[in-house]
Parts: C-alpha cells; structure tokens; sequence
C-alpha cells in the first residue's frame, strides 16, 4: 500500500485515504492548437516504467491536489510536493538521482543487467 505525506496538511496518508489524479506536469492545450495536439494533450500519457510524477488529491483529508514522485516498479515514495509546482523541486530531482544511482536502476526503470540480456 502506497503511503505519501501530503505536503499541504503534513499528513502521511494511505492509499485509501487518497484518489490517483494520473500523469502530472501536462501543458494544457491552447485554442491555437492542431487537432493532433489537442489529442496528445487529452488523450496520450506516458506509462512510464521507472521514475513517474503523479497528482494525488488527499480525498478524505485537506481535500487537496499534490504532487507525488514515486517509482512505478517498486513504489518507492521519492516526495511529494504542492501541485502548484510548475516542475519538480530541485531538492526532489537530486534524491531521485541519488537513490537511481545507488538502485542501479536506469530512470527508465530498466536495470543494467535487464538491458544486457535484452540484446542476445
Ligand atoms: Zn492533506
């Protein structure tokens, strides 16, 4: 079970206790967009296989959205953030790269002995 601190109450709240928002960071599509735009801003995401930045929304807390950094394979909990964040946070950018690094996982979320045997 999934366990993220809400960074708006300071909450360490359980899966149940939150609602999955979906893929976050995504540009809105503008009124000047093509059609083939407007459909990769609503419908394409991308099902990433490692290092993934999620929006939660602490339902049955504060009743607010954050952001959550977290890997898909392990559920490592890298941080969570305020949802007005245009990006991730520095500090949240430099642990991911630690603990990706220590893991020896890639950030795509393959590891290097996975890659080698992929090739023969
Ligand atoms: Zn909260």
């Amino acid at each position: 079970m999934l366990r993220l601190r809400c960074p708006v109450c300071g909450m360490l709240a359980e899966e149940t206790e939150l609602h999955a928002g979906g893929e976050a960071h995504i540009v809105r599509a503008t009124a000047g967009d093509s059609d083939a735009e407007f459909e990769a801003y609503m419908f394409l995401r991308k099902n990433v296989k490692g290092v993934v930045f999620e929006r939660w929304l602490h339902q049955y807390g504060c009743g607010k959205w954050f952001h959550a950094a977290r890997n898909s394979t392990s559920h490592q909990i890298y941080g969570t953030y305020p949802a007005q964040s245009a990006e991730p946070p520095a500090a949240l950018l430099e642990t991911i790269a630690a603990a990706v690094s220590d893991s020896g996982i890639t950030e795509s979320g393959a590891s290097a002995a996975d890659e080698s045997t992929n090739d023969s």
